[in-house]
């Protein structure tokens, strides 16, 4: 791998060093706000980047400066090959962390060590067991949570992401407070967000000031802000005494667009680069074709909107004529 001081800068100066890579669309739930309904077209296997092809693309972005990857998909871990791509992965000098919804993570503690991958985002949208399976349509609900007393076991770095919808989580805000008591977690609430098939529209979403709010009413003056990292995409906090920290990422209400340093890869090998935007480059065919794929890389990063992909304010977001032409989430990888 070539070792370089080249940098991925954008038009307003943003360097970007983080590649968010998903390993996969399938998954094993089927979450209401990532997941249409109706499913999504699952496309032969020669569509994806096969593990030596994601491998070569991952070494050329980290020749350009990236210095973290994080693996997501779909469900990452469903992917046949994971324990190899991680392996790998982990040889390269890049630091490793991983986006999942915990249901097989027991089936990978060795490998995630190894890698020294240690920084792990669980998905867990509720402590209730029924919404769980309301929520996801399977019935994971006791492995995940197991999961993650596993990975606290094994002194991981744990993360839980949970999206907030209006009357289906928010009533859980202080039962997801509460369990960062006794535990070292750091629980992160994500503003539900617009994507193709999601049916969203932000009469269910539920705010930044909103959950603060809801927080502030019960612990009152125990609420400690947190300095928030330079690239952090979320407003982190914690409560006095408390063992864990909490956060929330507000990309509709408040979006952190100016200090972004994310690009990133599909499945099938597309550069995204921003979660919101619609246009993609296709570096999967042109590396196939024995083509340089790093011009292309850095035009996508050149090209790069400098908010929510183009759309600038509250109103463009809202608009479905915008906001609907991306794809499903599960299939950007989140
Ligand atoms: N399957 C893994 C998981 O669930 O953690 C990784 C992929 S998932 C697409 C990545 C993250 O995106 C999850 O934390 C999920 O909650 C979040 N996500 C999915 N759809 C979302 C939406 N509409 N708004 C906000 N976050 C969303
Ligand atoms: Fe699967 Fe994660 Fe999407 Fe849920 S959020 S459907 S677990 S990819």
């Amino acid at each position: 791998m070539e070792s370089t001081n080249i940098k991925l800068k954008d038009n307003f100066d943003r360097v970007h060093d983080y590649l968010r890579i998903s390993l996969t669309e399938k998954c094993n739930l089927r979450c209401f706000y990532c997941m249409p309904e109706e499913g999504i077209p699952l496309r032969e296997n020669s569509a994806y980047m096969n593990k030596q092809e994601l491998l070569a693309i991952a070494n050329t972005f980290i020749g350009l400066g990236i210095n973290k990857i994080r693996l997501t998909g779909g469900e990452p871990l469903v992917r046949k090959d994971a324990h190899e791509i991680i392996t790998e992965l982990g040889k390269l000098p890049v630091e490793l962390a991983i986006t999942t919804n915990g249901i097989l993570v027991d089936n990978f503690i060795e490998t995630f060590k190894q890698a020294n991958l240690r920084s792990i985002n669980v998905s867990l949208d509720t402590l209730q067991k029924n919404k769980f399976s309301d929520i996801t349509k399977r019935n994971y609900f006791e492995k995940v949570i197991s999961n993650i007393d596993l990975l606290l076991k094994n002194n991981f770095h744990v993360k839980i992401n949970a999206v907030l919808v209006r009357d289906v989580n928010d009533n859980e805000i202080i039962d997801f407070i509460e369990y960062t008591r006794n535990k070292n977690i750091h629980y992160r609430f994500i503003e539900f967000m617009p994507f193709g098939g999601n049916k969203w529209d932000w009469s269910k979403g539920y705010s930044h000031d909103e959950i603060l709010r809801t927080i502030e009413n019960i612990y009152a003056n125990k609420v400690i802000k947190l300095k928030d990292k330079k690239n952090d995409t979320s407003k982190n906090y914690k409560i006095e005494g408390f063992e864990g920290t909490f956060a929330i990422i507000s990309s509709i209400t408040n979006p952190f667009c100016d200090t972004c340093n994310r690009i990133r890869l599909t499945a099938d090998g597309k550069i995204k680069n921003c979660l919101f935007s619609n246009n993609e480059t296709d570096i999967l065919t042109s590396y196939r074709i024995g083509q340089d794929i790093k011009p292309l890389i850095f035009d996508a990063i050149k090209n790069k909107k400098q908010k929510r992909g183009g759309m600038e304010t509250f109103e463009d977001i809202s608009n479905p004529d915008f906001n609907n032409k991306n794809r499903s989430m599960i299939s950007i990888g989140g």
